[in-house]
């Protein structure tokens, strides 16, 4: 507990040059288990000089997309072997349970060898121009990246940034976010093993007002990707402005979920659920605002009270527990706060709605499920994202109602459709202003396909071909293969 974890920057495991140490915490009981160093902005400089060592002098951007893809295949490997220590980290510093972690750690695996496989696909195109003239067009790494992400899904979250990133021949200086840094070390320590040459995967853990601030505005940063709050994400677009970096942003949300009176019943209730309920709530594309039809509002709301009465909250370690505690006392205040608002504001309380204070949960910052209904649209716990597991019901009759209250926000990240009509399903989801949508599911999310969200949930994508795509400038190259004088000046 004493040894304070350490950085990795240019090759070396380090402590940060301020000195300084951060105490990170179980959310299940409060209690301080690990220190790591505390970075600086002095110390994102020193990884960025590195990584942009790496990228132009020292080779990484010349390296063949068969060995980025050798790294990855053996990141993903290392990942698998050391599957149940990750799943333990993160369990251990955000809370969630082992199940989740467990899933968690194999999507990481996956997405590693997704991305290993994409680096040797082709990636070009050609066209036929003039005569005598062929257009190649190429793709190149941008260059040195700075990556940020958040606490809900520690590992698989650098996964997405950083499996993508390395594929396309990228340097990377990556920050975890500073409750949760626990998985990213061991990740680099894989980096490290499976021999990335020195200054292409760079650490830097610590704040946001200061790590995260230099990474959005250092000048020889080439691109920055985030993922976080919508909030963090506005500042983060400002600071990107000094040399015009390339940007990715994923952000909130508030998504709906709509079942129609045609849906299967009980499968709704489970997804309504699954959708609100998994990781505490606190997933950008959590279904928080559920839509009922008219005809079935009560029979569903007492179904899905029933069954949120009985979800199992207790410790991430524990086999039984199906829903952790929230990441911090701070952020439990704050969804606390959000509880009371919507009752001040007259939405009905329906269950739940305060914090665990019995026994050893008392110690942690555990929530009960909360599910309001008669919530209208105006509502605060309607319009903002609480992060939390904090559910609005909402009530509509027609399926243009349907449509308008679903895109009734500002955010545009997920929503999903319940009908046993599969023309009403089409129709709804084509008209929802949402980048990552379901019909009869909620919530499964695959490599293949591109991840992000439309109006304020963020600009980009990640996963799929898309999410590589992000990573690459595009280059024409033009071929003349019968070289001829222009003639266009006669002197
Ligand atoms: P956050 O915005 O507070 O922090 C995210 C990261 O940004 C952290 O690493 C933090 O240290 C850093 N940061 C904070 N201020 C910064 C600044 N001024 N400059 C640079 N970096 C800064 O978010 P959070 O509380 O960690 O995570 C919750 C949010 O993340 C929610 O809004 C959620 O919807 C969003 N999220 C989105 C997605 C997605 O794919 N769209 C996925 C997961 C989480």
């Amino acid at each position: 507990m004493n040894e304070i974890k350490k950085m990795f920057i240019d090759g070396q495991w380090v402590v940060s040059l301020s000195g300084k140490a951060r105490e990170v915490v179980n959310p299940s009981n409060g209690e301080v288990f690990a220190l790591v160093t505390e970075g600086s902005a002095a110390d994102v400089k020193l990884a960025v000089a590195a990584a942009k060592r790496a990228f132009y002098e020292d080779g990484w951007m010349d390296t063949k997309a068969i060995e980025r893809a050798r790294l990855l295949y053996a990141v993903a490997d290392e990942i698998a072997r050391c599957a149940s220590e990750l799943s333990l980290l993160d369990t251990l510093d955000n809370g969630k349970p082992l199940r989740e972690t467990e899933f968690d750690v194999s999507d990481a695996v996956t997405c590693f060898r997704y991305y290993a496989g994409i680096a040797t696909k082709p990636h070009g195109q050609t066209y036929e121009v003039a005569d005598a003239i062929q257009s190649i067009v190429i793709r190149e790494p941008i260059g040195v990246c700075g990556q940020i992400i958040p606490w809900n899904y520690p590992l698989l979250m650098a996964a997405w940034k950083l499996a993508p990133a390395l594929a396309a021949g990228n340097t990377v200086v990556f920050k975890p976010s500073e409750v949760t840094p626990l998985s990213a070390i061991k990740l680099f320590e894989i980096f490290e093993k499976v021999g990335y040459p020195k200054g292409v995967v760079n650490l830097v853990m610590g704040a946001g007002q200061t790590v995260g601030a230099e990474i959005a505005s250092n000048m020889d940063i080439d691109k920055v990707a985030f993922t976080g709050g919508t909030k963090t994400g506005r500042s983060i677009m400002q600071a990107a402005t000094g040399n015009l970096k390339n940007i990715a942003l994923e952000l909130g949300g508030k998504s709906p979920n709509v079942v129609f009176a045609d849906a299967d019943f009980e499968l709704a209730v489970d997804y309504a659920l699954y959708g609100i309920f998994c990781n505490q709530g606190q997933v950008c594309s959590a279904g928080s605002r559920l839509l009922l039809q008219d005809t079935i509002y009560d029979a569903f709301i007492e179904r899905l009270v029933e069954r949120a009465k009985k979800i199992k909250v207790g410790i991430g370690t524990a086999p039984e527990t199906e829903m952790g505690p929230l990441i911090s006392e701070s952020h439990m205040q704050k969804v606390l706060n959000y509880i009371e608002t919507g009752k001040n504001e007259g939405a009905k309380l329906l269950c739940g709605g305060s914090r665990i204070v019995e026994g050893d949960l008392g110690k942690g910052y555990f929530v009960e499920p909360t599910i309001f209904g008669d919530t209208t649209p105006d509502m605060t716990i309607v319009r903002e994202e609480i992060f939390g597991p904090v559910l609005a019901v909402q009530k509509f009759s027609t399926e243009e109602e349907a449509i308008k209250l679903a895109n009734d926000t500002v955010y545009g990240l997920a929503g999903a459709v319940f009908t046993n009509d599969s023309s009403k399903a089409m129709r709804f989801i084509k008209k929802l202003r949402a980048g990552i949508t379901w019909i009869n599911t909620y919530h499964p999310t695959y490599c293949e396909a591109p991840w992000g969200g439309y109006k304020q949930s963020g600009i980009g994508r990640e996963l799929g071909t898309f999410g590589y795509e992000e990573y690459t400038e595009v280059k024409q190259i033009n071929i003349t293969y019968e070289p001829q004088l222009t003639g266009w000046f006669q002197g």
